[in-house]
């Protein structure tokens, strides 16, 4: 079977690495030529519209995305032609914040406090009701800490609005969370859903850095976290993986948003679960059944942001799994990752020391507990 991949980034590259092996074949869409899945199938070099690149694409059996900001009118083009998993509703409500925190409210999920804001006088009244801290964000095109804007104080909104004020906005309070989590679930066509184990998540500037799993919380919020994340995927009728980002304070989980794709924060899946969450997108897209996603043991996953460290000392780990995404290195970019594999959290705990002084003690805030932003 061939699939189509809109985008041809880190993802699609790690969904090929799991495709491969069960025989099927990719082609990948990207408007930049160096698009680092092109390793591992057919790139197709061209703008998400351009209306030949569509074709040959819809050659494809099934068609899937790496990338949340494809424009829904493209999916809808393709879907006429050929099945588009996951479908343009999932992408439409998850490209636009406002749309999104609506549909978390409209099943039930508990969100912060936020307000659509398309005018400075908008923003002035949101912060009345929302009140100080709280974050601006645009509701388009945001993703890894971008297009956002934290206000602390009064003196706060002029900066604001003149950073953001040209596109529409919502404010958010600001979630003086414990720590923060992400759910993936797997859904078939047939409604089968298989969910992962919670992962807990340490983001940095608003981009993910670090993930672990277990993620040290008790039955019942592992139980909400699915609980949410397969209301979220049966509602959309979705057809993949999805991954819901959580945030945890005291007993309570707050929606703050997901990713109609594979995710970041389950990349420890690959060498951390009897079926990743890359084969089990690829299984929904392709109906084929859906595989195991137990946790083999404990893992902890790095992100490599601007550059690749050297791997000659890290490989010597034993358990260290390395991912080297052949991007070239620029500050903010993510170029790879690595996951520490472990027979549980207090082993991991033993052995993140050896991932050196400076990697080590930048994990520990996340192995040993909580990790609370300030404000
Ligand atoms: P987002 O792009 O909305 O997922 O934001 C990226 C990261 O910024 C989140 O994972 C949090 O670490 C932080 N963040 C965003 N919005 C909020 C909020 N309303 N309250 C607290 N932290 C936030």
């Amino acid at each position: 079977m061939n699939i189509g991949i809109l985008g041809g980034g880190q993802l699609a590259r790690m969904m090929a690495q799991a495709g491969i092996p069960m025989g099927l074949q990719f082609t990948f869409l990207d408007p930049k030529p160096d698009a680092c899945a092109a390793a591992l199938g057919r790139l197709l070099v061209a703008d998400w519209d351009d209306a030949g690149a569509l074709e040959t694409l819809a050659e494809c059996d099934r068609i899937t995305c790496d990338f949340e900001n494809v424009p829904a009118g493209v999916l809808e083009r393709l879907a006429e032609i050929r099945p588009v998993r996951p479908g343009a509703a999932a992408f439409a409500a998850a490209q636009d914040r406002l749309a999104e925190k609506r549909l978390f409210e409209s099943i039930g999920l508990e969100v912060a406090p936020f307000a659509p804001v398309a005018s400075r006088i908008e923003l002035l009244e949101a912060l009345d009701r929302v009140g100080y801290p709280a974050v601006l964000k645009t509701r388009r095109m945001g993703y890894d800490g971008k297009g956002q804007y934290l206000l602390r104080q009064r003196e706060d909104l002029e900066p604001a609005w003149a950073a953001l004020g040209d596109d529409p906005l919502i404010l958010e309070g600001w979630v003086p969370f414990d720590f923060e989590c992400a759910i993936t679930v797997a859904r078939d066509a047939a409604g089968n859903l298989r969910c992962y184990p919670l992962t807990r998540t340490v983001h940095d500037n608003g981009m993910l850095a670090l993930a672990r799993c277990p993620a040290g919380v008790d039955a019942a919020m592992a139980a909400a976290a699915a609980e949410a994340a397969r209301r979220l995927a049966t509602h959309l009728e979705y057809v993949g993986c999805l991954t819901l980002e959580l945030f945890a304070v005291g007993d309570r989980l707050l929606a703050n948003e997901f990713a109609p794709r594979v995710h970041n924060s389950a990349h420890w899946t690959i060498e951390g679960t009897f079926c990743s969450q890359f084969e089990n997108h690829l299984r929904a897209v392709c109906d084929l059944p859906l595989g195991d996603p137990a946790a083999r043991g404990a893992a902890l996953m790095v992100n490599w942001i601007g550059a690749i460290p050297e791997p000659v000392r890290l490989l010597g780990i034993d358990g260290l799994c390395w991912h080297n995404y052949g991007k070239s290195a620029r500050p903010g970019r993510k170029v790879g990752h690595a996951t520490l594999l472990g027979h549980d959290l207090d082993d991991l705990r033993a052995r993140a020391g050896q991932l050196g002084p400076q990697l080590a003690s930048y994990t520990a805030s996340l192995l040993n507990g909580l990790m609370k932003v300030s404000v």
